[in-house]
């Protein structure tokens, strides 16, 4: 892969500097920066409600972003696409929804690897509708525990929450083994693709997924932007997360109806000048190649494994050993020092975790 470090003003202002934080966030290459700059200086307006030249130029960059994140996963028709504030927001969009159409006697099957954004809005759904709330345990590997998962998915369950890659251990679920037993039952894969989607290439037909939730800061975007896709037939059968301006088909003083998809999930105005952002990290990975990308990590994930478990003392790496199902997310813990220690240590010396 090309040398990429002289794209990032970040790393050129701090040289000395180790950044091994990006599974939190990442920093942002010049055409990321210049675009979402230049598009704010000079191309700035609100998107689909203005009659004026400007506004349809705003809207046409707003929609065509659209539909470079869309053909990022593989998803053929942008109008699955919706744009959110990130991860979070795409995850709780889809559970609430999801909610509505919830019962007792309803279940819903979640992993112990997930982060809180694709946990507590599954709490929340079940309590609300009285379903319950199935939590599949990890192998002593810290792979996800597949006989545990089948023993819990059954006939009763309408959705199983997975993550794409956990954020603690690096484990990357298998999600078409994952949607090929849900579906059998009927029930709706849902994904959380924060740390998968910037990571490698994805493709939504192929993992025979219904939904995935991402975000832009985390893949070399702006913060303030994330993207949700889901099935078709899923976006159309559930209540909009919020409402508002931008949403609505007919308005009356006292009733509503909604926009078609994308739409109907994207109340009042949207992240516009971080869509160009998002667009623009994309187009950057897309250059680099997301099989380039993720061999390149693979490799890198592979000497730090090697280097923590061969050079330094009395520590406690996490997660699968290196494989196609390791990704790049690295947790270890130093015999008698607590993190917070270790961080600060590892900060006085240059290198951020
Ligand atoms: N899921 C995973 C696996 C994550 O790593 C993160 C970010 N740490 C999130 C969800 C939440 O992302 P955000 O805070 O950008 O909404």
């Amino acid at each position: 892969m090309r040398d990429v470090r002289g794209d990032f003003p970040f790393l050129e202002a701090h040289p000395q500097l180790a950044f091994l934080d990006s599974a939190a966030s990442t920093q942002k290459p010049w055409p990321v920066i210049d675009a979402m700059a230049s598009f704010q200086a000079a191309a700035y307006a609100n998107v689909h409600r203005g009659a004026y030249r400007l506004s349809q130029v705003a809207t046409t960059a707003y929609e065509n972003a659209r539909s470079t994140v869309a053909g990022f996963i593989g998803v053929a028709d942008p109008e699955e696409l919706v744009f959110t504030r990130g991860t979070t927001t795409g995850l709780n969009l889809v559970a609430a929804g999801i909610t509505d159409l919830l019962d007792t006697g309803d279940s819903v099957v979640v992993t112990e690897m997930e982060h809180h954004a694709n946990l507590i809005p599954w709490q929340r759904a079940t309590k609300r509708s009285g379903a319950e709330l199935r939590v599949v345990g990890l192998t002593p590997d810290h792979r996800l525990d597949m006989a545990g998962l089948a023993s819990r998915v059954d006939e009763s369950t309408k959705v199983v929450a997975v993550t794409g890659m956990s954020n603690v251990l690096g484990t990357k679920p298998d999600l078409p083994a994952i949607s090929a037993l849900a579906g059998a039952f009927g029930a709706a894969t849902i994904v959380d693709g924060a740390q998968l989607v910037p990571h490698s290439p994805v493709d939504v037909a192929g993992l025979g997924i219904d939904a995935i939730a991402f975000g832009a800061h985390k893949m070399l975007g702006p913060t303030g932007i994330g993207a949700l896709w889901m099935r078709r037939s899923l976006a159309e059968s559930i209540e909009p997360f919020e409402t508002g301006g931008e949403m609505i088909r007919e308005v009356t003083l006292t009733d509503a109806t909604w926009a078609p998809i994308p739409a109907k999930f994207e109340a009042g105005t949207p992240p516009i000048t971080e869509a160009v952002g998002f667009a623009t990290a994309i187009d950057y990975l897309s250059g680099l190649g997301m099989t380039e990308v993720s061999a390149h990590e693979a490799g890198l994930t592979e000497l730090a494994l090697e280097r923590l478990a061969d050079d330094v003392d009395g520590v406690t790496v996490f997660g699968p050993p290196v494989g196609p199902d390791r990704g790049g997310v690295i947790s270890f813990a130093v015999d008698g020092v607590h993190a917070h220690d270790v961080a600060t240590i590892l900060d006085e010396h240059g290198v951020a975790v």
